[in-house]
């Protein structure tokens, strides 16, 4: 559902990405890790049309992104969400507002129509139906993310994209989510992409974790494939799940 080929990125003469290569399978769950400063937000800016690499090509849900219409663009945009780390969500709005806006701007539906679908999408991702009248402000940080994502999820996404989607959550909440993410792709067959350094989430739920180190992706695999490799440039990810 989602390549990458020969990405290249500099800022300057900073060179972030030196020929990146990575392949998502689709109904998998796909995260990118690597040390700070690696490119790894960059990489998901590029994933999500919000940056273009200087070289290299990147396919989404079969589109090519080089040379990408504006059209177009705005299509591809409506076939995949994006959990944003700081969660996104407009103050002034309410929760059901909020998750409600992809669907007033990209459906014509009526008000109740609307409506009915964003209180769904609460319910789906275990939010109880008094939180939809509430604003961001008074929610909790576990609970911020799950809004967040029943907003990623409104338009019924092929391809889910996460950013630390667990950071400074407590230990309960982001337990939560782990079980959270693992039965939205039991339920759809979503394909899932995240950036994070949450061993537990990498461990527990991630298919395949793609090591960026230096440039490039050092190492492909599972977590338990990962971690038996012999690779000086992965070594540093494992200290092993958390007892
Ligand atoms: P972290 O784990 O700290 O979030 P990261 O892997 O997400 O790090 P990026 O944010 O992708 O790293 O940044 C990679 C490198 O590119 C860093 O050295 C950063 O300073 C640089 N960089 C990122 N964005 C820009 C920009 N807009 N202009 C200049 N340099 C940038
Ligand atoms: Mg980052």
């Amino acid at each position: 559902v989602l390549e990458m080929h020969q990405v290249e990125t500099r800022f300057g003469s900073h060179v972030v990405h030196d020929g990146v290569e990575l392949e998502v399978r689709r109904s998998e769950i796909f995260a990118v890790i690597g040390g700070s400063g690696s490119g790894k937000s960059t990489l998901l800016r590029e994933m999500i049309l919000l940056q273009i690499p200087n070289a290299g090509r990147i396919k989404v849900l079969g589109v090519d992104l080089a040379h990408i219409t504006d059209d177009a663009a705005l299509a591809l945009r409506q076939r995949f969400g994006v959990l944003f780390q700081q969660g996104g969500l407009f103050g002034a709005l309410t929760v059901l507002e909020n998750i409600g806006l992809p669907l007033r701007e990209h459906r014509h539906l009526s008000d109740p129509e609307v409506d009915a679908l964003a209180a769904k999408k609460l319910a789906e991702v275990g939010l109880d139906a008094a939180v939809a009248s509430q604003y961001p402000s008074e929610l909790s940080g576990g609970m911020l993310k799950r809004a967040a994502l029943a907003r990623a999820l409104v338009l019924e996404p092929e391809l889910l994209f996460l950013d630390e989607p667990t950071a400074g959550l407590d230990p309960q909440s982001a337990a939560g989510i782990d079980a959270l993410v693992l039965k939205l792709r039991q339920q759809s067959g979503l394909s899932i992409v995240m950036i994070t350094h949450d061993l537990d989430l990498l461990w527990q739920v991630t298919d395949r974790v793609a090591v960026l180190a230096d440039g490039k992706v050092q190492a492909i695999g599972s977590m338990e494939e990962l971690s038996k490799m012999d690779n000086p440039a992965i070594q540093p990810f494992f200290d092993g799940p958390r007892a």
